[in-house]
């Protein structure tokens, strides 16, 4: 099974992608734990170049083939392999963050990004993906206590944050077999909770 994780800074990804991977461990799953931009050598390499502010503004549309090619260097040789052995495979964000940030956010026409994933993936899709949805105010509060200024995509504007908020709700309406939405305003142990309910009802687990 492959499950997703989607949304806005300061949504509390890293925390609920952990304490997923614990419960799911728990039941005895082999759980891999990954994330993008990155989750393999060479696509490591290329979050360096989108997250590292050594290059200031990429073009966006530069940009959405750099995270493509990270997607597939991911797949080939961390994702793929894992779900053929029969591990689960939990990522820190997907390809909707493509979709979200590049076309929502910098506003890359989406078809183009719909060829992209194309290419980068043909029609493989994750089982399950899980937004963590909450007021960008309250998530770019979060995200600016952390100090970790890594990125630059925490220095846009608020209504970019905005338009990437309602790219991810688009995308869940859009895909609502797939896509499952969370209240992300709550404690991090409620946040889970629903998280492990829509993984049980959803993936039959
Ligand atoms: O998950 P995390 O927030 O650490 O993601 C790293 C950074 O890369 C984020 O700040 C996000 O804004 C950015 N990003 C992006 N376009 C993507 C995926 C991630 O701008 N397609």
């Amino acid at each position: 099974r492959f499950i997703t994780f989607e949304g806005g800074e300061g949504a509390g990804k890293s925390t609920q992608v952990r304490l997923l991977a614990e419960s799911l461990r728990g039941r005895k799953r082999e759980v891999v734990l990954t994330r993008e931009p990155g989750g393999a050598d060479g696509a490591e390499a290329i979050r360096t170049l989108l997250v590292s502010g050594a290059v200031d503004r990429w073009d966006a549309r530069t940009e959405a083939l750099l995270h493509s090619a990270a997607r597939r260097d991911h797949l080939v040789r961390t994702v793929w392999p894992a779900l053929e052995r029969g591990a689960w495979v939990i990522c820190d964000r997907f390809a909707d963050s493509t979709l979200a940030y590049q076309g929502y956010g910098h506003g890359l026409d989406r078809a183009l990004i719909g060829q992209l994933a194309e290419v980068t993936m043909g029609r493989f899709r994750p089982d399950l993906t899980l937004i963590l949805d909450l007021p960008v105010e309250e998530g770019l509060k979060r995200a600016g206590g952390r100090g970790g200024a890594e990125d630059r995509y925490e220095r846009m504007g608020l209504d970019f944050h905005q338009r990437l908020r309602q790219g991810f709700l688009a995308i869940a309406s859009a895909e609502p077999r797939r896509c499952a939405v969370i209240d992300a305003t709550r404690s991090p142990e409620a946040v889970h909770q629903d998280i492990l309910a829509a993984v049980t009802t959803r993936l039959d687990s």
